[in-house]
């Protein structure tokens, strides 16, 4: 590939969301995003927030893309497809053409060669879709778990893949960026999907691995209010154990996590979140056993785990455990560790 001429084309849409997948696109980890776009061969069309061109220009681009005369290769798509009221769309019309966005939608993902859904909004509805839902919200291709969505389960890309769901609430930079390369990289295939169809190099890891309270998960050591140290399953609603991402591992901003920052983990990346039936924040139990046992694991052997781990707590750590910063610090009793 040449690479001073970028010719992986990407066409990126907002449709309706709150535009905070694009915020977080603008953190991406470089000092020089269009350059980092550049040196891998991707050529950015046209985004919202990034892109010059508007009113008639932009009109002018769509229709070409739309007829097939300039060729999309990834097809971006961010925020939930509304499809109200009555199945028209007519409560989303893209400005100055008159046409319904899950129009501009149908007839751009029929000409693109790869389609993206860039969030959770725009992979399976996610929070435009929550309560009533009385725009008729729903993902390009889920609606929550459910296969369908505006464009329908059986829709393939020119590509022969399905959507891929960069899901996320907001979608973390390094995916999409990450997605964009690999795709125009052309080293990225359906076994690199998982069964949602989210890349798998996020979504076979889980939020849990490499969280800072690990040591606290262990011991069930627990946090009772939003600023302890301990972990944030057993009562502030933490579903890390469950769910599909790379949050600790591959950091946000170089730095963050919504577990380090102490927020427990709300499931943004899973299909029907916006949902979960009780506060985020709370955890909800039966018979004081949390719901959401951890993904791979029995409930019976998490309640003998958890009862014998909450026996064997080491003072420190149960201490730090519900307290804002550290009460009792690792004792040294030994040299020479071998
Ligand atoms: S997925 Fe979340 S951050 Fe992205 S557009 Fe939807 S509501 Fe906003
Ligand atoms: S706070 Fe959540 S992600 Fe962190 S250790 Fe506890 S359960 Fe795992």
């Amino acid at each position: 590939m040449d690479i001073t001429m970028p010719n992986f084309n990407v066409l990126w849409l907002q449709s309706g969301g709150c535009g905070g997948c694009s915020m977080s696109l603008l953190c991406a980890d470089t000092a020089d995003f269009h350059g980092q776009l550049r040196d891998a061969g991707i050529n950015l069309l046209w985004h919202p927030s990034l892109s010059l061109e508007s009113g008639s220009e932009l009109i002018d681009l769509l229709e070409r893309a739309a007829d097939g005369r300039l060729r999309v290769d990834a097809l971006c798509i961010e925020g939930s497809l509304l499809r109200g009221p009555n199945n028209t769309g007519r409560f989303h019309v893209l400005a100055g053409t008159g046409i319904p966005m899950i129009d501009w939608v149908r007839r751009l993902a029929a000409t693109a060669r790869q389609v993206v859904a860039i969030g959770s909004c725009a992979a399976w509805g996610g929070i435009t879709a929550g309560g009533s839902n009385p725009t008729d919200a729903c993902g390009l291709q889920y609606d929550d778990d459910r296969p369908g969505g505006l464009l329908g389960a059986s829709f393939r890309s020119g590509s022969g893949l399905p959507v891929i769901n960069v899901a996320g609430c907001p979608t973390h930079p390094g995916w999409v960026i990450d997605s964009l390369m690999a795709l125009a990289a052309g080293q990225f295939s359906a076994a690199d999907l998982d069964p949602l169809n989210r890349p798998r190099f996020y979504a076979d890891q889980l939020v849990h691995h490499g969280c800072t309270r690990n040591e606290y998960y262990e011991f069930k050591a627990s946090a009772e209010k939003p600023s302890d140290l301990g972990c944030m399953m057993e009562h502030m609603g933490c579903k890390g154990t469950q769910v599909h991402a790379d949050c600790n591992t591959r950091l946000w901003n170089g730095e963050g996590s919504c577990t380090r920052g102490g927020y427990a983990c709300i499931a943004c990346t899973e299909p029907g979140f916006q949902e979960p039936g009780h506060p985020f924040h709370e955890t909800p139990k039966i018979a004081g056993i949390p719901i959401g046992l951890p993904t791979d694991m029995p409930k019976a052997w998490f309640v003998a785990l958890a009862s014998l781990s909450k026996s064997a707590t080491p003072k420190r750590v149960k201490a730090n455990a519900t307290a804002d910063h550290l009460q009792v610090a690792p004792a040294v009793r030994k040299t020479r560790l071998r």
